[in-house]
């Protein structure tokens, strides 16, 4: 199958006055339709600047990144492009003086696509994933875990092909953060995005992703791509934790990392 995104030989230096930073080199992949990679390295190693280049922010210095949401092919600065990607960051930024329901259709306000039909989406992800009732909630009266909720149907609301989680979970605890990484998963396969999670934390990357991309520190390169299989299809990260396979997985994690710093 045609992947959805792939990445040639991308590299990407910050230029400053205090001189230059390099932070990806020659990174390689492709992100397959459906498919769920994690990308674990080191703190500092490149991983948002690689969020970044892909959602066309930032323009790589040399190599090529090609989405094909159609088929024809996209470069990665052209402007559809952006559309198609949804991004999800470690803060919700949820604004407090509007309720929930004028939070999740804020993106498309902005867009100026508030359209019966779009609306129609935003009531059914409400009610689906159990924020119905609290429509009319101000952002602080939901809970961590609603809240990311909230975030995640906002940036569905848009129908992008392709999300992009810069560590969505890690200001939550860690009992939430496990009951949400549940719900996200789980929201993710029924709307059968693909999606790319950046993550610190190995035992997060096991439980959700298909493949894992392991980066060096920085420049960041591909130290190792971990393709994931459990014995049965379909586990949510909740019951991925409890296998043999996922202890497996996790300490040949561990220790790439830790020949890596
Ligand atoms: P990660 O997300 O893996 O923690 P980043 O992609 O944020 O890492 O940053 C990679 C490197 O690039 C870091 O050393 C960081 O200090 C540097 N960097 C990030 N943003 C900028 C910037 N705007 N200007 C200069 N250097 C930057
Ligand atoms: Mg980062």
């Amino acid at each position: 199958m045609k992947p959805l995104l792939e990445l040639k030989n991308v590299c990407y230096a910050y230029h400053s006055r205090a001189g230059e930073t390099s932070a990806l080199q020659d990174i390689s992949f492709q992100l397959r339709q459906g498919e769920f990679i994690a990308l674990v390295g080191p703190s500092g190693c490149g991983k948002s600047t690689l969020l970044s280049l892909i959602s066309g922010l930032l323009v790589p210095e040399s190599g090529s990144i090609l989405f094909s949401a159609d088929s024809a092919g996209a470069a990665a600065d052209d402007s559809r492009l952006r559309e198609k990607i949804g991004y999800m960051l470690q803060r919700d930024h949820l604004f407090e003086w509007r309720t929930v329901y004028r939070n999740v259709i804020l993106g498309l306000e902005i867009q100026h696509r508030l359209s019966d039909e779009n609306l129609a989406k935003v009531d059914k992800m409400l009610k689906d994933y159990g924020l119905d009732r609290f429509r009319d909630a101000r952002p602080s009266e939901l809970s961590g875990g609603m809240r990311q909720r909230a975030a995640l149907i906002r940036t569905l609301a848009l129908g992008p092909e392709l999300l992009l989680l810069d560590e969505p979970f890690s200001a939550l605890d860690f009992q939430t953060r496990l009951a949400v990484c549940d719900d996200v998963s789980a929201i993710l396969h029924h709307e059968k995005k693909t999606a790319l999670l950046v993550t610190h934390d190995l035992s997060e990357a096991v439980s959700m992703a298909d493949r894992i991309l392991v980066l060096t520190k920085r420049p960041a390169s591909i130290r190792t791509i971990l393709e994931l299989h459990f014995g049965q299809d379909g586990l949510s990260p909740l019951a991925r934790r409890s296998t043999k396979e996922f202890q497996e997985y996790f300490n040949l994690l561990w220790e790439e990392m830790n020949d890596n710093v």
